[in-house]
């Protein structure tokens, strides 16, 4: 449910001690295997009482392959907006009929391949609808939909809100002739029996969200009435629970989500349409934690300042937006203890060369020295799982803790048997890890940017180049 303070002192303790966290390994994301299955329990409860539902995970959100097998084998379906989360999905072991592809810019190849494979589909606009029809195998098994945009309105952050007047997704459903023009394209195509909707993501209020997909529930109605059948049989119903950065609890909860939608539309979940969610956020950011070694203190025009690990190539959004995207910070020592004392304002810096590469300013923490760790809070979602390659920094390692009390079958962790677990599980008191993703070297970087090419402007040219 959320990597509580507690939990995450106990597993940055056991980092260091396991050496995952050191002078050498100085950054690292760490996640909360047990809290993420339970954050999927509450997903699942939360709409027990709807007949046919498809929780699609968002995989931009954590698009790490183990964390998506983890929540396949937990019973959910997955979101993918690209060639490479597709590939992602099926690596993790998703059934095609339970990936649901939303990429906004889909090519023809794409949509060819996503046929093929029975994935489902949701088309951005009327031309991809077009495009659809001259590509459609005979005997097709993806459920097709078209993604409208209610056009609701925008939440607290602008560029998490899909619901705008003029934002870039789906068919705008208000703009004058659009609600007709969407009416016929599915009368005319018998196939077409999904809508889909993402209303926005952190900073949407719940109320907008439930006022768009009451909107797309008007409009299935519709298109049912005119095409004279049950033309119209899921719903999908998007993402963007928004997340609480400020403290452990988690609020709002999918329960009341579910609440707000059944307010406002009493029968959105009924079960006369099935129903699919493309969570993410809600689902992984409580339940991970960034870790970063404290390199350097030091102090300008009055205002310390630690130099850290963890800066834009982790916490991009928060670099950039530190308005909309403020992260919790806390501090511990070289052996992983909670660090105590008098609060002093830090700006906890990063390693990137551009000055406003500051993860939190003026946070107040215990002083701190060369060789503490900072913890960011609540970035299981976006952060570590999507780094940014600025300055070639490498993708820092990720792994996934097992804590003694979440073992499955009540066995305690560190009592398994067999090869893989003892290669691959690090035993500890209380706090297991697997390597989710290890750190890139410093040749892995060079080989990504050509590295085995290097002569190519030298010699390289040819009148077709290749590959
Ligand atoms: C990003 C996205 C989601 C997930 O949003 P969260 O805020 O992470 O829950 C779901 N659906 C679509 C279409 C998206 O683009």
């Amino acid at each position: 449910m959320s990597f509580s303070t507690d939990k995450v002192a106990r597993a940055v303790r056991q980092a260091v001690t396991d050496g995952l966290l050191a002078e050498d390994r100085p950054v690292a994301g760490l996640l909360d295997v047990g809290g993420v299955r339970e954050s999927v329990s509450a997903l699942r409860g939360a709409f027990a009482g709807v007949p046919e539902v498809l929780h699609a995970f968002a995989a931009k959100a954590c698009p790490l392959v183990p964390v998506l097998r983890l929540l396949a084998d937990a019973g959910l379906g997955c979101e993918v907006a690209s060639p490479g989360e597709l590939r992602l999905a099926l690596d993790a072991g998703f059934a095609p009929e339970r990936i649901v592809l939303d990429s906004p810019a889909k090519t023809r190849g794409e949509i060819r391949e996503a046929l093929a494979l029975g994935v489902a589909l949701n088309a951005d606009n009327l031309g991809e609808l077009d495009r659809i029809d001259a590509l459609r195998p005979e005997h097709c098994s993806s459920v097709l939909g078209l993604r409208v945009n209610p056009q609701v309105g925008g939440g607290s952050i602008g560029a998490m809100s899909t619901a705008t007047a003029q934002s870039k997704f789906g068919v705008a459903l208000r703009d004058p002739g659009a609600r007709e023009r969407v009416v016929e394209a599915f009368v005319r195509r018998p196939w077409l029996t999904r809508l889909h909707a993402h209303v926005g993501s952190q900073g949407c209020p719940l109320p907008l969200i439930a006022e768009g997909l009451a909107a797309l529930h008007g409009l299935a109605e519709e298109i049912d009435a005119r095409a004279g059948r049950r033309q119209v049989t899921s719903l999908d119903l998007g993402g963007g629970l928004p997340v609480n950065f400020a403290d452990d609890s988690v609020t709002p909860t999918y329960a009341a989500y579910v609440a707000a939608l059944t307010a406002v539309e009493p029968a959105l979940l009924d079960g006369r349409y099935g129903v699919v969610t493309e969570f993410g956020r809600s689902l992984l950011a409580k339940n991970g934690v960034t870790v970063a070694r404290v390199e350097y203190v030091k102090e300008a025009g009055g205002r310390r300042i630690a130099l850290t690990h963890a800066g834009a190539q982790v916490a991009t959004r928060t670099v950039f937006m530190p308005a909309s995207w403020p992260l919790r910070v806390s501090a511990y020592g070289p052996d992983g203890t909670p660090k105590q004392g008098p609060l002093t304002p830090y700006d906890i810096a990063g390693p990137l060369c551009f000055a406003g590469d500051v993860v939190a300013h003026a946070h107040p923490l215990p002083e701190l020295a060369e060789g503490d760790l900072v913890v960011l809070h609540d970035t299981g979602a976006y952060y570590f799982s999507a780094p940014w390659a600025y300055n070639s920094l490498p993708r820092p390692a990720v792994y996934g803790c097992l804590f003694e009390e979440d073992g499955e079958d009540g066995r305690e962790v560190g009592e398994e048997e067999g090869e893989e677990s003892a290669r691959d599980g690090r035993r500890g008191a209380g706090v297991l890890f697997a390597t989710v993703r290890a750190a890139q070297s410093a040749r892995e970087i060079s080989l990504e940017n050509g590295a085995d090419r290097a002569d190519a402007l030298l010699a390289g040219f040819a009148a077709r180049p290749r590959g």
